[in-house]
């Protein structure tokens, strides 16, 4: 098996989360300003009409298997990943590893004080974490120079970014290399679950796939993104029976 295949024109890595984790280490101490992507069934669907936010997700460093829909289609073509590698899991299995290898972190994102929480409550779970600086992600694009610059001499190796996507994707693309950190993830509502603002689906519904149907109850307002799911479905039915036109770049 290959160490990663294509859906629909988007790479996908075939790690597990925690060999993710050691990779984004890696490059965190490095200083390669690394890209990482947790890439959603959503993220792929915009990809079909976005060829720049296609061309990011594929340039990314590292492009990891944040859902349900992309593992399914990842074990039909015979991938042995065991589980998806979720923005929550990943920010908490870096944060363990950060604390006790002395690697500052940066939180981007959230509305005021989530950030901030958010590392307050990994802070009291990895005792030692270097918390290089938190920000709240609703910033107008005259501050983001500002931020770059704060993030740069916070001296981050690590920086998560918690913007929604594709907002986050599209903005380390464009500034990770000037924040001088060897990593940035896009992490999407992860400060919201990890500060206790907002409940992530029982384990029971997650093991089921049920994530977006949790999701859907408690935020109604995202059924229209949430069409995006059975497009996807179709869209991987007419590619598997070779009925898709290829994409241009
Ligand atoms: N957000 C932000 N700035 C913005 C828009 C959104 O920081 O301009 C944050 C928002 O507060 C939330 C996250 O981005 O914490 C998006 O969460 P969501 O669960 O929608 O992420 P997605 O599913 O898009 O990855």
């Amino acid at each position: 098996m290959p160490d990663s295949i294509e859906i629909l024109g988007c790479r996908l890595d075939l790690l597990d989360a925690a060999t993710a984790t050691d990779r984004v280490l890696d490059f965190a101490r490095t200083g390669a300003a690394a890209q990482v992507v947790t890439l959603g069934t959503e993220m792929v669907v915009l990809a079909q009409r976005d060829a720049a936010f296609r061309d990011v997700v594929n340039h990314a460093a590292l492009s990891l298997c944040d859902t349900v829909g992309l593992l399914t289609v990842a074990r039909r073509r015979g991938a042995t990943l065991r589980e998806r590698v979720t923005g929550v899991e990943l920010v908490e299995r870096l944060c363990a590893r950060a604390a006790a290898e002395q690697v500052p972190v940066y939180f981007l994102g959230g509305a005021e004080g989530v950030a901030a929480d958010a590392a307050a409550v990994l802070e009291a779970r990895f005792p030692g974490l270097p918390i290089a600086g938190v920000r709240s992600g609703y910033f107008a694009q005259e501050d983001i120079a500002d931020i770059v610059a704060e993030i740069r001499t916070s001296a981050a190796q690590l920086l998560f970014v918690g913007l929604g996507s594709p907002r986050q994707e599209l903005w380390l693309a464009e500034h990770l290399r000037a924040t001088g950190c060897g990593a940035g993830i896009g992490v999407g509502g992860s400060f919201d679950v990890i500060s206790g603002r907002v409940r992530r689906a029982p384990a029971a519904w997650r093991r089921f796939g049920l994530e977006w149907l949790y999701r859907l109850i408690r935020e109604p307002r995202r059924w229209q993104r949430q069409l995006a799911l059975p497009y996807f479905v179709w869209l991987i039915t007419i590619e598997r029976f070779g009925l898709a036109t290829k994409k241009g770049t």
